[in-house]
This record gives C-alpha cells, sequence and structure tokens, in this order.
C-alpha cells in the first residue's frame, strides 16, 4: 500500500481508503458482521483512513464502525466523521454551533473512540455557506482546541462551495465525491486551488456511488436516466472484454498522484481485497481510451444538489 501526506495535517494516509457508508446499507441490506469483516479487510490490508458520517444508515455506520473499531489500537488508524446532516430532507440539515457541538460528542459514543482525526461539514451546499464560515467552523474549531477533532474539513457536491468557504476560513481538508470519476473528471480544475493553500484532497466514489459497476447505480441516485443508460453501455462493453467495469473505475481514480487518498465504499470482505488488488495491477489503457469515448456524451454531467445558489 502506498501513503500519502494529506495537506498540512501531517497525515498520512492510504491512497485508497475505505469509506463507511455501506455499513449504513445504504446500498443494499448488510449485516453487522459483515460490515465489521470488510472493516477488518480493509484494515489488515493497509488501509489507514476510514470516513463516516452520523448521516449514513441514520446512525447506524457509525454505529456497525465503533463495533468494528473496538478491537483495533486507536492509534493505528485515521478516522474521519461529519457534521450537520442528518437525513434526507433539507430541514435534516443543522450547521448550528449548538448541533454541531453535540453531534462530535454523540459521534465519538458511538464510535468508541475519544477523538476523531478530521470532523467534516457534511454536505455543505444544503446550509448557508456564510453559517459555516462564521459559526460551524469556529465551533469546531473550539474542539480541536479541547482535542476531541484534531483537524477540520468540509464536504460537498458542486465545486464552487470549496472555494467560496476556503476564500473566507482556513480549512484544513476537503472531501469531494463523483467528481472525478471515468465519467466526471471536474475535481481536476481545482487541484492548484487547493494545492496553493495545502488543503488536503480527499476524493470519493470512485465508482460513481454504485454508477461505474456492473450492479448500476441504486434507485436513489440522482444522476439522469440517459447517464445510468450510457454508464451501463460502459460496464457492458468492459464485460465484453472480461473486465468488470469497478475495476477500471477505481484504476482511473487512484492514477491521480494529486488526490491523497481515495474513498470507496462496499461492506463485503472480498470486495476489498478486490479493490486493493485492482489498484495494484496495471490498468488497461486500450480499454480506458474506449470506455472514455462511449462516456464522452455525459463527462462532466453532474445534478443538482442542495440550495440553487451553491450550484
Ligand atoms: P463508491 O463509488 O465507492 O461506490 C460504492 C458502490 O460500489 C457500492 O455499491 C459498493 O458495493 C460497490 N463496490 C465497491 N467495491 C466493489 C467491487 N470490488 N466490485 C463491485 N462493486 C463494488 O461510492 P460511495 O461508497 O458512496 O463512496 C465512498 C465513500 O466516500 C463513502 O462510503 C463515504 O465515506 C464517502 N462519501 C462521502 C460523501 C460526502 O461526504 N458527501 C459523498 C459520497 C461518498
Amino acid at each position: 500500500m502506498e501513503y500519502r501526506q494529506l495537506g498540512k495535517t501531517g497525515m498520512n494516509v492510504s491512497v485508497l481508503s475505505y469509506g463507511a457508508s455501506s455499513l449504513g446499507s445504504v446500498f443494499r441490506r448488510v449485516t453487522e458482521a459483515e460490515g465489521i469483516a470488510a472493516v477488518h479487510a480493509a484494515l489488515d490490508l493497509g488501509i489507514n483512513f476510514i470516513d463516516v458520517s452520523p448521516f449514513y444508515g441514520l446512525t447506524v455506520a457509525e454505529t456497525v464502525l465503533g463495533k468494528a473499531l473496538k478491537s483495533i489500537p486507536r492509534d493505528s488508524y485515521y478516522l474521519a466523521t461529519k457534521v450537520g446532516r442528518y437525513g434526507y430532507k433539507m430541514e435534516d440539515f443543522d450547521f448550528s454551533a449548538e448541533r454541531v457541538t453535540a453531534s462530535v460528542d454523540e459521534s465519538l459514543a458511538r464510535l468508541g473512540v475519544d477523538y476523531v482525526d478530521i470532523i467534516q461539514c457534511h454536505d455543505i451546499e444544503f446550509g448557508n455557506l456564510d453559517q459555516i464560515v462564521e459559526e460551524t467552523i469556529p465551533a469546531l474549531r473550539k474542539l480541536q482546541q479541547q482535542g476531541k477533532v484534531r483537524f477540520v474539513g468540509i464536504t460537498g457536491l458542486p465545486l464552487k462551495v470549496f472555494t467560496y468557504v476556503a476564500d473566507r476560513v482556513e480549512i484544513d481538508t476537503i472531501l469531494s465525491y463523483c467528481r472525478y470519476e471515468l465519467n466526471d473528471t471536474a475535481l481536476v480544475d481545482l487541484v492548484p486551488y487547493f494545492q496553493q493553500k495545502n488543503i488536503g484532497i480527499i476524493n470519493a466514489s470512485p465508482l460513481g456511488m454504485g454508477l461505474l459497476t456492473q450492479r448500476g447505480a441504486p434507485d436513489w441516485h440522482p444522476i439522469s436516466a440517459e447517464a445510468r443508460q450510457i454508464c451501463a453501455k460502459a460496464a457492458e462493453h468492459c464485460a465484453g472484454k472480461g473486465v468488470d467495469i469497478a475495476q477500471l473505475a477505481l484504476q482511473f481514480s487512484l492514477a491521480n498522484p494529486d488526490f491523497a487518498t481515495t474513498l470507496i465504499g462496499t461492506a463485503s470482505a472480498a470486495n476489498v481485497q478486490k479493490n486493493v488488488q485492482w489498484m495494484e495491477a496495471p490498468m488497461d489503457e486500450q480499454l480506458l481510451a474506449e470506455v472514455l469515448e462511449i462516456l464522452a456524451p455525459i463527462h462532466n454531467q453532474t445534478w443538482v444538489s442542495g440550495r440553487p445558489e451553491n450550484n
């Protein structure tokens, strides 16, 4: 496993990292034992960075992850969780200082740890960005002084929310998802900006939240029907060549050295093992070119997330 520095944090994170949203049964029904085995498989293979949120499975993912981490020395992995998002609707977001402060204590209790390495404001495009700058991040900095969190980051889909916040307040990391994968590479445009500020870049969802798998995206996936159809065509093309599109998708995202780490989610230990093997295998450049051509009509097609003014 290769490790990289995450911005200015001093964290030396594995290039492939573990996204724990699957532990909350967001893609399919998952048993606790299955989820715990997947976390242990990831750690055994050298993955040292785990990302979760109280939102995933409405606290279930954090609870299952806490059980998995019970037997693991705290200094052998980095842990990130989030604040501000507690459900699917607009009214389920709360970035107030009071709520996020309580939220961190709730997460620490579920996770069974004394601190998290990164606390991230979850999907800030659903909030008022000025509140994030003036109230939420200062509240999280207070928790940093108390030793409950080591670093502070932000997450979201529309890329402009990152620069709006980072122009106004110091942040340590950003987590971007679905903006650097086979069908969307928009995140690269912001790399120089983040590098100049020494902000650590966490790239999430290299499989496009299931879009770039043989199973296809779950029903709740917000991308267009056209994009689903074209991605299914690309998956079929790969299958015809004896390759799982998930392999190519993972290799494509991991081939970019500008991201400290790429978060992939799965609650299957076998898939964790497969992902590490795929990461180490050479990428089929010819197949990549063919797939990029199939996906060209939907390149950088994304969806509106959160408040219209934040898109
Ligand atoms: P992903 O692109 O990693 O895709 C996950 C899907 O791919 C799941 O259905 C999983 O079963 C499947 N998969 C994984 N390995 C596979 C394999 N080897 N073969 C076939 N299928 C495989 O999307 P994700 O899980 O949403 O993203 C990864 C992580 O990034 C999340 O768990 C979360 O921690 C983080 N994330 C954060 C945000 C945010 O903060 N707003 C958003 C998205 C993701």
